[in-house]
């Protein structure tokens, strides 16, 4: 993940995620943002030590091992693991500063609707907004009422973002979908997660290392 990109005509876009565990939906949502943005690829940035949420319920290394079988067979994707090389919370800010520092072309954090709501109670998130532009995916049972702050910023068109370094907004709404960790973990639990979900690999994972049992627990953290 180092060296200036040759194409600096696009967008890089940034998948910042706890992936506890990676599913479909957040595949899905990838490839159809490849199709419709000016993105060169995808950066996924697993949370080693996610600071804004509870405690994950699979270790570090168990869902970035998952999240390298759910994206292997897709070059449009390419993992970040430099949250894992550092010390403490896993701040997008310091991810968002490295990968500016990195790459010549704009950024895109990529946040589901969830996500961006609670955007400004994370760590210096205006800072965020001045290395990155945002794009805000729809889930399905969130109202798309966005916050008035967000308003001034939103673009009409993706095109647009490739107009700025950093600090629009685009709502991509093409893709709703339903897959939840929450729901995903829940299933797992008790046997009732939809195997279509889950992407290859990622079943006979959890079931090699006994993740989501109601019995196992997150011994890394
Ligand atoms: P949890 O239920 O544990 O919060 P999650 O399904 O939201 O998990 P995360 O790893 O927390 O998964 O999500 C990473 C990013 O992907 C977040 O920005 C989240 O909003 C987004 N995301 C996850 N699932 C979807 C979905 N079905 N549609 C759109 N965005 C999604």
């Amino acid at each position: 993940m180092t060296g200036i990109s040759a194409d600096s005509a696009r967008i890089l876009g940034v998948f910042g995620g706890t992936f506890d565990p990676v599913h479909c939906g957040h595949v899905a949502v990838a490839d159809a943002l490849m199709r419709a943005l000016p993105l060169s690829r995808i950066v996924f940035v697993p949370a080693a030590r996610p600071p804004h949420r509870p405690a994950p319920s699979a270790g570090a290394r168990d869902r970035l091992a998952m999240l390298r079988l759910a994206l292997a067979s897709d070059q449009r994707f390419v993992i970040d693991e430099t949250e894992y090389e550092r010390e403490g919370p896993s701040y997008m800010v310091d991810t968002l500063a490295i990968l500016r520092a990195h790459h010549a072309q704009p950024l895109a954090l990529i946040l589901g609707m969830d996500a961006f709501v609670s955007l400004p109670a994370w760590h210096r998130w205006r800072r965020i907004l001045g290395l990155a532009h945002v794009v805000i995916v729809s889930r399905p049972g969130l109202d798309g009422t966005l916050p008035a702050w967000v308003r001034p910023r939103l673009a009409g068109r993706a095109e647009t973002l490739l107009t700025a370094d950093s600090g629009r907004a685009f709502l991509f709404t093409a893709s709703a979908r339903p897959e939840s960790a929450t729901a995903l973990r829940e299933g797992l639990a008790d046997g009732t997660a939809p195997a279509s979900w889950l992407p290859d690999g990622v079943p006979d994972y959890i079931e090699a290392h006994g993740l989501y049992r109601r019995s196992s627990r997150n011994d890394e953290s």
